[in-house]
């Protein structure tokens, strides 16, 4: 089957924003672009289904939706850092159903799946921080347990920590994080279900990432990862010097291996990854096909788990 990636235009709702809401396009264009004969699996854009207002009351408190559809108080309107627009609400709810969609659809058919979304991890209950709005792991990792998963994977390899999402996930049954990150923006203490590396030297950044791969307990027990793909741990697209595209493309490569072994599938978000003076939005949207080029590669020919998953 191909490899479906989650994408709709209210992505990018907001056309004159920051890169978080203008990025989704030009990875669609940059997938539509790409050489069919360069990957094994086809690769198919999907519109998803926007997340309900019930799904985001799951994981926000009402004040803070309330901010966000009406833009006031501006403060808490703009928690995520970014100036509020009408839009922003139906743009994260479009995204965010996207993440759904990717989570479920990996889940049911036991295929890798994506979606072209971003600004996720640094979101917590009461408000946005860091360019995240709505937390659409946690909202997407529920909404597996809803359909009746068991133990959903948070992978975060975006450069900052994913502190949005520990927070939300603390005392949450089925849903853990593994978190290897370069920057220190929104740490937290590592605990055994939302466990934390900082990374301080490059040459350590693919080591660390397989050694915290290698540490999760009974991997194949694991029922979808969510994989926050960000790619602004890159030199030039908001990261650190000599993590470089080849570094990038080595880790999506270690990602999908160790998916393969495990016989886990994944669900990849875009995440973070940024223009710099040295990169264009095309150089950024070529990065994140490294993470669509994997996927497509170790992309399972059938639905591998369909048939397991019909019985239970
Ligand atoms: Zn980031």
């Amino acid at each position: 089957m191909p490899l479906q990636i989650f994408h709709r235009p209210e992505y990018d709702l907001i056309t004159e924003g920051f890169d978080t809401f203008v990025k989704a396009g030009a990875v669609a264009e940059a997938i539509a672009d790409m050489d069919p004969d360069t990957t094994d699996t086809t690769v198919e854009l999907v519109p998803p289904t926007p997340a309900t207002d019930g799904e985001l009351a799951a994981v926000h408190g009402h004040d803070y939706l309330e901010a966000l559809a009406t833009g006031e108080p501006r403060d808490l309107a703009e928690s995520n850092g970014l100036p509020w627009d009408p839009e922003l609400l139906p743009t994260v709810a479009a995204s965010t159903g996207g993440v759904r969609d990717a989570a479920l659809t990996a889940w049911r058919t036991g295929a890798h799946t994506g979606s072209l979304s971003s600004g996720l991890h640094h979101a917590g209950v009461g408000g946005g921080a860091g360019f995240c709005t709505v937390n659409g792991l946690v909202v997407a990792a529920r909404a597996v347990l809803d359909a009746g998963a068991g133990r959903v994977l948070v992978l975060d390899l975006d450069a900052h920590c994913g502190g949005g999402t520990a927070g939300l996930i603390d005392g949450i049954d089925g849903i853990e994080a593994v978190d290897v990150s370069v920057i220190g923006y929104d740490r937290y203490e590592s605990r055994p279900d939302a466990r934390l590396t900082l990374v301080a030297e490059p040459a350590d950044y693919l080591p660390s990432i397989e050694l915290a791969l290698d540490s999760i307990d009974a991997p194949d027990g694991i029922d979808v990862v969510l994989y926050n793909a960000g790619m602004d741990p890159h030199e030039h697209a908001g990261g650190v010097r000599g993590i470089t595209t080849q570094v990038l493309r080595d880790r999506e490569r270690l990602v999908f291996e160790w998916a393969a072994r495990v016989g886990v599938p994944v669900a990849f978000v875009l995440a973070g990854g940024y223009r710099s003076a040295r990169f264009d939005l095309d150089d950024v949207a070529r990065l994140h096909l490294l993470t669509v080029r994997a996927a497509a590669r170790d992309a399972p020919a059938t639905g591998g788990r369909s048939v397991e998953r019909a019985g239970g």
